[in-house]
């Protein structure tokens, strides 16, 4: 009755698109948060038989999620809390970010009590003023890891910071930040294997800054990393489509209103159409009154309030029964609304229209690896 339909084959064609636009880098496919709402364990398993290089996850729960599916590629996460379960994460070669002397003390524990080699990534804040060392204690950080690294305790395999995306110059200026970072390990005595920076968007923005690896999220599920410009500009095609069937038509008179708080009331008579996705399922309630939904190739307003379970559109005197496909968003290439559509109706943004996509859709794999 709702489903979120999973092209798997076009996360592929994104990855292939992605490794022509770094060629020489290491792609890392970011699946955290369930794989932007797309399914982490089936988005997983068909980028490890495409062989990507990595996986990269924001906690030690999703990366030891992924082991747990018997998932074996390299993985990377990064954001982690002092409970967070360090000892399993390397029992079950989960590579992990080190942002500060108290996560390195944990991850030396942890390798000392399982006799394993942590293999980590220093995270440096460069200026997105998040997750990192900072620059100040950044020679500190790099000398007890060496200091580690002696021991064979550790083993340095990776540097990376993250762009705040707010402009050019301030870009390239974390760019200059993390080269010097870069350079500040190299004499106190670490070299880096992998140096990672760019995202979806500064890998299409900075071919220059691409340096070892790029860490892809949202360009693989085929959503343009940059707000009024289309996925389609890049060659990237929407992996999910949100679809639903009309459970119930009615033909009602003039003025009778709609929903909740009767944003809408009915200038003529029509017919109402009632589809089963509301805001339990992620369909953001503010969007009510602009997001457009797609039925037989035809556009209609959800003029009416969203709500929990369900909304309604009026489709005026147009053949629409129960049982018609609505489409949500899909790809906008096949003529539906697209999640940048939904996300500008939501003041949001595409990332967390796909995100949030949840509550009682299930979700069908296309391409789904057997
Ligand atoms: C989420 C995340 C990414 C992926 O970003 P996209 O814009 O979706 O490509 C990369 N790096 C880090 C550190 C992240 O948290």
């Amino acid at each position: 009755m709702r489903e979120l339909v999973i092209d798997l084959d076009a996360i592929v064609e994104n990855l292939n698109t992605y490794k022509k636009l770094a060629p020489g880098a290491k792609v890392m496919a970011v699946v955290k948060a369930n794989a932007y709402g797309h399914g982490m364990y089936e988005v997983a398993l068909k980028l490890e038989r495409a062989k990507v290089d990595y996986f990269g996850v924001a906690d030690v729960d999703e990366a030891l999620h992924l082991r747990e599916g018997g998932l074996e590629t390299p993985v990377l996460a990064w954001l982690h809390d002092p409970n967070d379960r360090f000892t399993e994460a390397l029992e079950a070669n989960v590579e992990l970010s080190i942002a500060n002397l108290e996560q390195l003390e944990r991850v030396a524990d942890a390798a000392r009590l399982t006799g394993k080699v942590a293999r980590v990534h220093l995270k440096i804040d460069t200026g997105l003023g998040r997750n990192g060392s900072t620059i100040e204690d950044w020679p500190a950080l790099v000398s007890a890891v060496v200091a580690l690294c002696d021991e064979q305790l550790l083993e340095c395999v990776g540097v990376f910071s993250h762009l705040s995306t707010t402009s050019e110059p301030d870009d390239r200026h974390q760019m200059a930040l993390f080269d010097e970072a870069t350079e500040t390990a190299k004499r106190l005595g670490l070299d880096f294997e992998l140096r990672h920076l760019t995202a979806s968007d500064g890998t299409i923005s900075y071919p220059d800054a691409n340096f070892d690896m790029v860490r892809i999220g949202v360009g693989l599920y085929g959503l343009s990393p940059f707000v009024g410009h289309t996925a389609a500009e890049y060659g990237l095609r929407p992996a999910m489509t949100a679809r639903a069937l009309v459970t119930q038509t009615k033909r009602v008179k003039a003025g009778t209103g709609i929903s909740y708080g009767y944003m809408a009331r009915t200038t003529k008579e029509t017919t109402l159409a009632l589809v089963p996705i509301g805001y339990a399922e992620g369909l953001p309630r503010n969007a009510s009154g602009k997001a457009e939904v797609s039925i037989k190739g035809k556009r209609y307003t959800i003029e009416s309030r969203i709500a929990m379970d369900q909304f309604v559109i009026d489709v005026g005197d147009d053949d629409v029964v129960a049982g018609d496909e609505v489409v949500i968003f899909g790809d906008p290439a096949t003529g539906v609304p697209s999640a940048d559509d939904l996300a500008v109706a939501a003041d949001t943004i595409n990332y967390e229209i796909v995100t949030r996509m949840g509550g009682r859709f299930y979700s069908t794999y296309l391409g789904a690896v057997d």
